[in-house]
């Protein structure tokens, strides 16, 4: 059986890479010539942990590839995934230029039946334009070709991918045709010998699966940042409120965490699409309004508590950011925090150095030599400020505190992800600020 995977980033590349480990002859597809050859040389252009391997096991075994030209392998395969990227346009919806380009091109060269599958997140209705533009290029070739389509939106986290993309906790699959339902059934087995389900529905509500998935995530983190905030000025913790609130399994343990703000490639522009979505059909997706309002207030937070430590005077302060990527795990800086903290902080006019883990060339791109790239998490410290801790790696948790006091002109942590225990703190000398918890202010 054979598939083709149209979009090589996060989605597709884990996509193809595990479809290909079941045994299925996969060709991954890019318009990007770079990444294309850059695979073909064996190199993998993203950070994703057991990407390399999966990738380079299935090359070997010659059930993985990688091109340019959708034409040239499209003959033979049972399903081709579309997992292009739908960034946001202008006016907040998704934009479906990249989505709606490749159904085209599907009509264009398919020479027999197959199921043209949406992966990548995209308002409701979609589908149904994706079955109109194929459509469109076979009436213009004059050729009558049977397909089916399908949306097959995917829940992988980045930084976990592979696991969540071998084990699901379910695949969603929306689609009108037995015989797709069949092929996609098929295609799936491998990965559900676990028990978990896949859930065969009606179009429009496997496109709103994904919306909503991900909104009430991201609403999850909106909530938390907000009573933190509330616990920090009457007096609570957070974190004691987050176990008080988890143990009840009506709301979970999961996803409760404060910090400084959800971002990355899917919440920021999935939770704007839904709300122009409803828009567009006259309604008002309050709750998701409010999710995004606090959001946006949320990566100000940390940034008020420096200034108002600094009394207001950043210009000529140093600061240590460790941490760059959207969350751990992964060199994604989509919508990353960490942008909104340092350009914040550089036009207050300090001077920022950074160190991440495994985003440090990604963050080369977006900043340039706006701020110093340390060698490591303590190269960082030399002569900061403060150091503001943005991504929760692991290797951040139990730093070595007597370097890092010995290091630093002045001992000041603000900790945007509560990783550190406020008593450690006050104990250590370090002035500690954090979110939703008591400050720790020592004298100067
Ligand atoms: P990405 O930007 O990493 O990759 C998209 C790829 O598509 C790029 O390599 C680009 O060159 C390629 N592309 C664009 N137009 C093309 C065309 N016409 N033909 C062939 N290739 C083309 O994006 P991503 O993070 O993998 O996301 C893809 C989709 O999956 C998005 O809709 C996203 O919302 C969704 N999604 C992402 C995640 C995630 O964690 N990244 C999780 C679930 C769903």
């Amino acid at each position: 059986m054979k598939i083709v995977v149209v979009g090589t980033g996060y989605v597709g590349l884990v996509s193809g890479a595990c479809f290909a480990e079941t045994g299925l002859t996969v060709c991954c597809v890019d318009v990007d010539k770079t990444k294309i050859e850059k695979l073909k040389n064996g190199h993998i252009p993203i950070y994703e942990p057991g990407l390399e391997d999966i990738v380079t096991r299935n090359v070997a075994k010659g059930r993985l590839s990688f091109s340019t030209n959708l034409q040239e392998v499209i003959d033979g395969s049972e399903a081709v995934f579309i997992a292009v990227g739908t960034p946001q346009d202008e006016d907040g919806s998704a934009d479906l230029r990249y989505v709606l380009a490749v159904a085209h091109d599907i009509g264009r060269f398919m020479n027999h039946y197959l199921v043209v599958v949406t992966k990548s997140t995209v308002p409701i209705g979609t589908s149904e334009k994706v079955r109109a533009a194929v459509k469109e290029e076979l009436q213009k070739r004059g050729v009558d070709i049977r397909f089916d389509v399908a949306s097959n939106p995917e829940f992988l986290k980045e930084g976990n991918a592979i696991e969540d993309f071998l084990k699901p906790d379910r695949i969603v699959v929306g689609t009108d045709s037995e015989e797709a339902e069949k092929i996609m059934q098929r295609l799936y087995k491998p990965f559900l010998l676990n028990g978990h389900p896949i859930l065969f529905m009606d179009i429009p509500s496997a496109e709103m699966t994904k919306y909503a998935a991900n909104a009430m995530l991201a609403t999850k983190i909106s909530f938390m940042n907000d009573i933190a905030n509330l616990c920090d000025i009457v007096g609570a913790d957070i974190n004691m409120v987050r176990k008080g609130i988890g143990s009840d399994p009506r709301i979970g343990n999961k996803f409760i965490y404060a910090g400084v703000g959800y971002g990355g490639s899917c919440f920021p522009k999935d939770v704007k699409a839904l709300i122009k979505s409803a828009e567009e059909h006259n309604w008002s997706l309050d709750i998701l309004k409010a999710v995004e309002k606090v959001n946006e207030r949320q990566k100000e937070i940390i940034i008020k508590k420096i200034k108002t430590h600094f009394n207001n005077q950043l210009k000529g302060k140093t600061f240590a950011i460790w941490g760059l990527s959207f969350k751990p795990h992964t060199d994604d800086m989509r919508e990353a925090p960490s942008l909104v903290i340092i350009n914040k902080l550089l036009s207050e006019g300090a001077t920022i150095k950074v160190y991440d883990p495994v985003a440090m060339e990604e963050a080369k791109r977006r900043l340039g030599d706006k701020v110093t790239y340390a060698k490591d998490q303590y190269e960082a410290l030399i002569d900061a400020d403060a150091m503001v801790l943005v991504t929760e790696w692991p290797e951040f948790r139990l730093p070595n505190f007597n370097v890092m006091a010995k290091l630093m002109k002045s001992k000041v942590i603000f900790d945007g992800r509560n990783i550190y225990e406020p008593s450690e703190m006050q104990d250590m000398g370090f002035s500690y600020y954090s979110i939703g918890r008591k400050s720790i202010i020592q004298p100067n």
